[in-house]
């Protein structure tokens, strides 16, 4: 059995697939060798439930490389507590919409 899911399966696997199975994303770039791991839970609100979380960011947050960024995907287990180092929404920041004016 194929350990690479097949690119239709890929293109089924939604940010909402990988929040239900409590995965951490893992974005890593092969320039700089930066790596960000988020909790699916923490961002599926911001990105959005079908974002396509096979698709890894075109260019790099650090480095500003295109094209050199993979993703790879990895469920916590016990060992991961306190020390897995994730990539969090503080609380803080405020996601914007457009809309009307309402009165
Ligand atoms: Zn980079």
């Amino acid at each position: 059995m194929s350990m690479t899911p097949s690119r239709r399966r890929i293109e089924a696997y939604r940010l909402k697939h990988a929040a239900e199975e409590g995965r951490v994303i893992i974005y890593t770039c092969r320039a700089c060798r930066n790596e960000t791991a988020f909790l699916a839970t923490d961002v599926v609100d911001i990105w959005g439930p079908d974002m396509m979380v096979y698709e890894p960011p075109s260019r790099c947050g650090r480095c500003k490389c295109s094209g050199y960024m993979s993703v790879r995907f990895h469920i916590p287990t016990r060992f991961d507590i306190g020390a897995l180092r994730l990539r969090r929404p503080n609380g803080v920041r405020r996601l914007w919409k457009w809309d009307v004016y309402r009165g």
